[in-house]
C-alpha cells in the first residue's frame, strides 16, 4: 500500500488526504499547530465556533458545497443576501449597486458614472490573462480616473496590499469584480452568500473525523522540520527528529515555508517561490451588545484606520447561534514585520475597538461583550502583475513531492472551496505518479 505525508492539516491538507485514502493509501497529516484548520480553524464564542478570521462563501463554490453534503452538513451550510456599506471621510455610505453609485458624493458626479461604467467594463471582459500583464493601478487610473482612484481603490488597494499596492496585477480586479458579479447574478440582482453554521473550522473538524474513520492519522503539534530528498526524489519528511518514509509528500504550507523546508530544491525554483510576498492578517473578532449598522461588509476608505473592513457577522449567520449577541469582525492586512503582528493581543484590540468608537459615536465601552484577536503573518499571498508566470504549479521539480498552496488560487482569492479542490487535485495527481499502478521512478 502506498503510503503518504502530508504535511499541514488545513482545508488543502485534509482534502488531500480525504481523496487519497478514498484511493486506498495510507495516509499521515502532520499539523503544527495544536489544532486542524489553518486559516479556517475556529475559535469558541458566544456558546459556538466560529472562525479567527470572517469567512462566507460564493455561489457557485462548488467543491465545498459538496464536501458539506458528503459530510452530513448540507443542512448546517445557510445562504443569505448581504448588503454593503462604504465609509469614506468618516461618513458611512451604502455601496450596492448602480444607484448607491450615483448617490455616492465623495466623489464628483462625473466620476461617480465613470467609476461605474469602468466596473461594468471589467465585469464584460471575459480574459484575465492579458489584465495579468498590467499593474492594477495603471488599470484603475485609466479607466476609473483619478478622483475614482483618490477615494475608492487607491484606499482599498493600500489597506490590503500597503505599499505592495503599486505591483499588484490588474488580474487581481478582474476577479473580485466577476465573483461579486456572479454571486449577484445568481442571486438576482442581490449579493447571496454561504455561511457554514458553526464556521468552515466544524467542516474541516467533520472532514478530520471521515480521514480518521478510513484509517488515516492526523497528528497535531508536530512541526516538520524538513522535507527530504534524495536524488532529485522526495523520500519522506523530517519531524521532532525523527525521520518518517514517504513515496509521496503533499506540502500544503506557503510557499516560503516550502522553500525552507526543502532548501535542496533547484535554486532557480526556490528563487521563483522567493518572488512570491505575502501580508499577515490581523481581525479583532468583537462581541457586541447591538447591531452597528444594516450592512453585513463595510470597506473602510482611511488609510490612517487600523482596519480596513468592518464585518457585522450576524447579518450573515442567524445571530440566534449567537446567543442574540453581535458578532463583528475587524479586518486588516499588514506588513508581515508590522508590529501588531506580534504586540500583546490587549494592546491591539484597544487600537481597533478606539477607531471603531470613533467611525460609531454611539458605541460606548458598555456595549462591548468581549473580543478576540486572530493573526497569522503568511496570510495571504500578493498577486502581483505577470504573476500566472510564477504561479507554481500542483507538482514540484522533485519527484513524488506535490504542493497544494494558497499562491495556486490567481487569479482567484484564496477560499475553502480553491483549498479543498487543490488539495484534491494534487491527491489525484500523487496518485497517477507515484500510485500502486502508477511506473515508479
Ligand atoms: C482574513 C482572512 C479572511 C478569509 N476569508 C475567507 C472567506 O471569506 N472565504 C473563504 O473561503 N476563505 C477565506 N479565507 C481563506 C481560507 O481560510 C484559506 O484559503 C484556506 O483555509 C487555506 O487552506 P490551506 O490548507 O491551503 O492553507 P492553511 O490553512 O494555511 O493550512 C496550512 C497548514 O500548514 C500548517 N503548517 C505550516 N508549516 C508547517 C510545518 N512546518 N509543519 C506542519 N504543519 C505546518 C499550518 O499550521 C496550517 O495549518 C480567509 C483567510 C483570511 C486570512
Amino acid at each position: 500500500m502506498s503510503q503518504a505525508i502530508i504535511v499541514g492539516g488545513g482545508a488543502a491538507g485534509l482534502g488531500a488526504a480525504f481523496r487519497l485514502l478514498e484511493k486506498g493509501w495510507q495516509v499521515r497529516v502532520l499539523e503544527k499547530s495544536p489544532h486542524i484548520g489553518g486559516l479556517a480553524s475556529s475559535v469558541d464564542t458566544s456558546g459556538t465556533t466560529i472562525e479567527r478570521f470572517y469567512h462566507h462563501h460564493f455561489v457557485g463554490q462548488d467543491h465545498i458545497v459538496a464536501m458539506a453534503e458528503r459530510l452530513g452538513l448540507s443542512d448546517r451550510l445557510h445562504w443569505g443576501t448581504t448588503k454593503m456599506g462604504f465609509i469614506s471621510e468618516g461618513e458611512l455610505y451604502p455601496f450596492n449597486g448602480p444607484l448607491d453609485l450615483l448617490r455616492f458624493s465623495p466623489l464628483p458626479f462625473l466620476s461617480r458614472v465613470r467609476l461605474g461604467m469602468s466596473i461594468a467594463w471589467f465585469g464584460v471582459l471575459k480574459n484575465w490573462e492579458p489584465l495579468d500583464k498590467r499593474y492594477a493601478k495603471e488599470l484603475l487610473l485609466t479607466y476609473s480616473g483619478k478622483p475614482a482612484w483618490d477615494k475608492v481603490w487607491g484606499p482599498l488597494l493600500r489597506l490590503k496590499y500597503g505599499d505592495l499596492l503599486e505591483e499588484v496585477s490588474a488580474a487581481w480586479i478582474w476577479e473580485r469584480v466577476h465573483s461579486r458579479r456572479k454571486s449577484q447574478k445568481l442571486g438576482k440582482g442581490k449579493e447571496s452568500l454561504g455561511y457554514i453554521r458553526g464556521g468552515s473550522g466544524l467542516l474541516l473538524q467533520h472532514l478530520a473525523k471521515a480521514v480518521r474513520e478510513l484509517g488515516g492519522v492526523i497528528e497535531t503539534g508536530c512541526h516538520v522540520e524538513a522535507i527530504l530528498c534524495e536524488d532529485g526524489r522526495c523520500v519522506g519528511v523530517q519531524e521532532s527528529g525523527r525521520k518518517l518514509d514517504a513515496d509521496a509528500v503533499v506540502a500544503t504550507v506557503p510557499v516560503q515555508v516550502l522553500a525552507r523546508l526543502a532548501p535542496t530544491l533547484p535554486k532557480d525554483y526556490i528563487d521563483r517561490l522567493a518572488n512570491i510576498e505575502y501580508q499577515a492578517a490581523l481581525c479583532v473578532l468583537v462581541r457586541l451588545k447591538k447591531s452597528l449598522s444594516p450592512y453585513y461588509w463595510i470597506n473602510v476608505a482611511d488609510v490612517k484606520n487600523t482596519f480596513a473592513v468592518i464585518i457585522e457577522h450576524t447579518h450573515l449567520a442567524p445571530i440566534e447561534d449567537y446567543n442574540g449577541e453581535v458578532v463583528v469582525y475587524l479586518g486588516s492586512y499588514l506588513r508581515r514585520d508590522h508590529p501588531w503582528v506580534t504586540a500583546p493581543e490587549d494592546e491591539v484590540a484597544k487600537a481597533y475597538i478606539a477607531d471603531l468608537f470613533r467611525l460609531f459615536p454611539d458605541l460606548s465601552q458598555d456595549d462591548i461583550i468581549g473580543y478576540s484577536v486572530g493573526r497569522e503573518a503568511l496570510a495571504q499571498p500578493v498577486f502581483k502583475r505577470n504573476f500566472a508566470s510564477i504561479k507554481p504549479t500542483l507538482e514540484t521539480p522533485v519527484q513524488r513531492l506535490f504542493l497544494a498552496t494558497t499562491a495556486q488560487s490567481f487569479p482567484e482569492s484564496r477560499s475553502v472551496n480553491t483549498a479543498l479542490k487543490l488539495g484534491s487535485e494534487a491527491a489525484d495527481l500523487a496518485e497517477r505518479l507515484c500510485g500502486a499502478n502508477a511506473h515508479r521512478p
